[in-house]
């Protein structure tokens, strides 16, 4: 019998170190498609990417590796920690890929080649009928992929909950977003009464890229991104991608006038980069580095981007450096005219643009609709009619056209229905952190010294070095010694904006 796992294992270590190939050259052409390729190259592009995606296929589901995964998985117990929770992940994606027929695999991809243009037009028209077949067409296709991946404890739409997010099902997240319509709804009804009174003669002022691009650097100092491992560039939308430990990558746009714009969206990549360096390095030849979820990596950039990035004490050195880089603009600006412009709450319409307070509201909307969609209680035609009465409930704001209402985000042109819980799953898992963060370390005082050290050594050896060694679930659990509470979200929201806009609540 041991013969027989070693001659497993030995299949499995030549697959990774061929997936891990596969993957770094991957990672160079989107980060190379995002950053600096020329505008007319993507035709000959897309040939190239296609042989590569049937080789990735060819590779993930050859019969000796399919065997091989079987073997190792009937006999996880005998392997290492590492390798026996990567042949669980190994194989549940396996089996995923030999469930669903190929001809329905390929008529989904075929659409999303084009689904996107379609509803990117559709939004831009402002024309809900134009993307409304489309759409239609994905979540049929998306509920036959399901039918055929059911299992006696995963159905429907938990499956593709539970595929963004391993162990996350509408009960978990019905639990969370109950807590926020019960708690915190009301309290942003309450918030949208009240209005900041500041100096915000700074937001008139344009800011030239160059010197929004020095403050950018200072930013990077104070996290303590290592220049050796990774390096920040310019596109069109912020993100990070990376290949290991060594080599992790972030972008940022700058908008002359907007400041607050590339300084948040660095931080918060900042934090999605801070996460893939400090993965303990030997997860590099695995497939168990990077971050254990989606939700859990938006975790770490929310806890930099808000938490830590919004707060008095970590601007109380930054600012003076923003004076000194922009002398003009912020003049007669003191510290708590920017803080409250940072913090300000505004009930809004559009998801990407909306504050820390109000974001998880707009995550609700969707998560409603979507869970509504896949059990059958609602149609695609009514679409329109339940976002824009959801918006009103929950944020007290009339939606005046499509554009800004059910056709802003382009994931469910991507069929990316599951993904939008993660977000505020993230921040409300930052939340928990922070609080168990707090007990080990006088976070002010560490922040008076311009720089995160501390906070990312905690990070790393509670979250970060585990990389997908763990499921979400385990990491924060020994992170936080409990399990995942909604509360700690709620508590801190409540709180913090309770003082900046002087509400007893
Ligand atoms: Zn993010």
């Amino acid at each position: 019998m041991e013969e027989t796992i070693n001659i497993a294992l030995s299949i499995y270590k030549d697959y990774q170190k061929q997936n891990l190939a596969n993957k770094f050259v991957n990672f160079l052409i989107g980060w190379d498609s995002q950053t600096e390729a020329p505008n007319d190259c993507f035709e000959a592009r897309g040939r190239q990417i296609e042989v590569l995606s049937t080789a990735t296929y060819k590779l993930n589901t050859s019969p000796e590796l399919v065997k091989a995964v079987q073997t190792l998985y009937e006999n996880r117990t005998s392997l290492n920690e590492i390798t026996a929770h990567e042949i669980v992940v190994v194989k549940k994606n396996i089996d995923k890929i030999i469930k669903v027929p190929m001809e329905e695999f390929v008529e989904l991809s075929t659409l999303l080649a084009s689904s996107q243009n379609i509803w990117a037009k559709a939004k831009v028209e402002n024309n809900f009928e134009l993307f409304k077949p489309t759409l239609k067409r994905i979540i049929e296709l998306l509920k036959l992929y399901l039918s055929h991946l059911e299992t006696p404890k995963l159905k429907g739409y938990n499956i593709l909950l539970d595929e963004y997010e391993p162990g996350f099902t509408t009960k978990e997240y019905d639990e969370f977003f109950d807590t926020l319509k019960k708690e915190l709804v009301p309290f942003v009804k309450k918030v949208a009464t009240k209005a900041l009174q500041y100096n915000h003669s700074f937001t008139n002022f344009k800011y030239p890229k160059d010197d929004q691009k020095k403050f950018a650097k200072k930013i990077m100092d104070t996290l303590c991104f290592n220049h050796n491992k990774g390096l920040m560039k310019e596109s069109e939308h912020p993100f990070t991608t990376g290949f290991g430990t060594s080599d992790v990558r972030f972008t940022v746009h700058y908008h002359e006038d907007n400041l607050a714009s590339a300084i948040f969206s660095a931080i918060h990549e900042l934090g999605h980069a801070t996460y893939e360096m400090q993965v303990d390095p030997a997860l590099d030849v695995t497939l168990s580095g990077g971050g254990a979820s989606l939700a859990m990596h938006e975790s770490q950039s929310r806890f930099y981007e808000n938490i830590i990035g919004r707060s008095p004490a970590f601007w109380k050195s930054l600012f003076p450096k923003l004076k000194e880089i922009f002398p003009k603009q912020f003049k007669s600006i003191n510290l708590n005219d920017f803080l409250k412009h940072i913090n300000e709450v505004k009930c809004s319409l559009i998801r990407t643009e909306a504050d820390e307070l109000t974001y998880p509201l707009h995550i609700m909307v969707r998560y409603d609709i979507e869970k509504a969609l896949f059990n059958n209680e609602i149609t695609v035609d009514e679409l329109p009619v339940i976002w824009n009465k959801l918006m009103k409930e929950y944020l007290g704001v009339e939606v005046p056209n499509n554009k800004e209402g059910i056709l802003q985000d382009i994931h469910w042109a991507g069929a990316a229905f599951g993904y939008f819980p993660t977000y505020a799953l993230g921040s409300a898992y930052a939340a928990q952190i922070y609080h168990s963060m707090k007990k080990d370390l006088n976070i002010k005082e560490i922040l008076k010294s311009s720089s995160t050290k501390e906070i990312n050594e905690w990070l790393k050896e509670k979250i970060h070095c585990y990389g997908a060694a763990k499921y979400p679930q385990e990491i924060l659990k020994l992170a936080t010694k409990e399990k995942f509470k909604p509360q700690y979200y709620v508590t801190y929201l409540i709180k913090k904006y309770s003082k900046i806009y002087d509400i007893k609540w």
